[in-house]
């Protein structure tokens, strides 16, 4: 389909780095030398411009502005500035994303709230295959909730729009699935849940950054999204969550912090909502982590997303090619969908030694990752990737998977 004709050789891919728009990013990246990193949809690498601004913000801000900086250096206003730059990343109006907390609390801020907009439905449908934290916060709520409420969990080869009926409060799906790198059409799905008059909330943790996004197209209610994946935001970088327009003056979610007040700074004895998104926040953000997210979202927005999705589909197509050319027996199975419309920017392959074989991969600095129960998982980052990566990913792939039985 999205095949490459012939064998594929070193020197055509030399090629396409030579002639690769985003080659020059990967400067912009602290890659150890002699590795090839395949693992930047679990954690990004460093970008170069994060340690001087990181320098900057603790001597300079906190070192010398000391309290004044939370108004003098806008580390009040992080939350709702970096929410915008990160609009623009996922296709969001300004003034509908903030950035703050975790993936996980952020989920349950939202699912928290979707279940108080549609009072009288009592199902949250999610995928059975979804990333556990998404399933576990989506339990807890449900425990602490009770009231007949329930979990439904379709299977991965069932049409999430097929499931949603009458009972149903929230669709919740993670975009592109953690392991297989299949991903949902957005469009599709947020329609038709709306039109069953469920809302629809999505997971974009392995989506923000590495595809393109149009939340305010695809007209999405809710979504939550991760900071230290493709974003480059660091480890445990804080996340983000969406709320569309139409939803934000009904929006009650519950951690009543101080932040998320109309005029946190009245210390008022009651708690008021702010009126926007910014009823969405809790707590004080942390601003040494928000300034190293804003280095990795400045970062992405100099790339143009039709580019990257250009070069990461590239990516993928040429990755799969050359498995299947240097390890046809070895008994790979390609795990994620080969079709551009059903793929994220990940590649992944099932083996029954799935495991040790990452093992060897890792320890010849090869650096994908092993996902419960056989799944070599493989992100194909085009900030930072050359495609001669990829054949010297493979040639090492090659070398440590263990011979096949031959069967009789
Ligand atoms: C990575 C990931 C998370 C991460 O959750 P944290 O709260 O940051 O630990 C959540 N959901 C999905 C789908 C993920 O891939």
């Amino acid at each position: 389909m999205q095949g490459t004709a012939g064998p594929i050789d070193r020197a055509a891919l030399e090629r396409l780095d030579r002639e690769d728009p985003l080659a020059h990013l990967r400067e912009e990246f602290n890659l150890p030398e002699g590795v090839v990193y395949l693992d930047g949809n679990s954690l990004g690498p460093l970008p170069r411009r994060t340690p001087e601004r990181l320098a900057r913000m603790l001597q300079e801000e906190w070192g010398r502005d000391l309290i004044r900086g939370w108004t003098e250096r806008g580390w009040l206003e992080l939350p709702l500035a970096l929410g915008d730059k990160l609009a623009r990343i996922i296709g969001a109006p300004a003034g509908t994303v903030v950035v703050s907390d975790t993936t996980s609390i952020n989920l349950f801020k939202l699912l928290t709230a979707a279940l108080r907009l549609c009072p009288d439905r009592r199902t949250i449908i999610t995928e059975a295959c979804n990333f556990p934290t998404d399933v576990y916060i989506a339990e807890g709520l449900l425990d602490l909730l009770g009231g007949g409420r329930r979990l439904v969990r379709i299977e991965a080869d069932e049409d999430p729009a097929e499931a949603v009926d009458d009972d149903t409060a929230v669709v919740m799906l993670t975009h592109v699935d953690y392991r297989s790198g299949r991903m949902h059409d957005m469009a599709r799905i947020t329609a038709a849940a709306q039109h069953r008059g469920a809302l629809m909330l999505w997971d974009l943790a392995h989506s923000a950054g590495a595809v393109p996004l149009d939340l305010g197209g695809c007209n999405v209610d809710l979504a939550v999204g991760c900071g230290y994946k493709y974003l480059n935001g660091g480890p445990g970088a804080p996340a983000f969550l969406y709320v569309a327009e139409r939803w934000q003056h009904e929006l009650n979610q519950p951690l009543w912090g101080w932040l998320g007040h109309a005029e946190p700074f009245a210390f008022e004895p009651r708690y008021r909502p702010a009126a926007g998104i910014g009823r969405a926040l809790c707590s004080s953000p942390p601003i040494a982590a928000m300034v190293a997210l804003e280095c990795g979202l400045d970062l992405m927005l100099q790339a143009d997303p039709a580019e990257l999705r250009r070069k990461s589909l590239a990516l993928g197509d040429h990755f799969i090619a050359l498995v299947e050319q240097e390890c046809a027996s070895a008994g790979l199975i390609l795990f994620t969908p080969r079709e551009h419309a059903r793929r994220g920017s990940q590649v992944c392959f099932r083996h029954p030694a799935a495991r040790p074989v990452m093992q060897a991969l890792i320890a010849r600095e090869v650096i994908g990752d092993f996902r419960e129960p056989d799944v070599l998982r493989f992100g194909l980052c085009p900030l930072y990737l050359r495609y001669t990566d990829l054949w010297d990913a493979v040639a090492v792939l090659r070398e440590v998977l263990p011979a096949r039985e031959v069967r009789p």
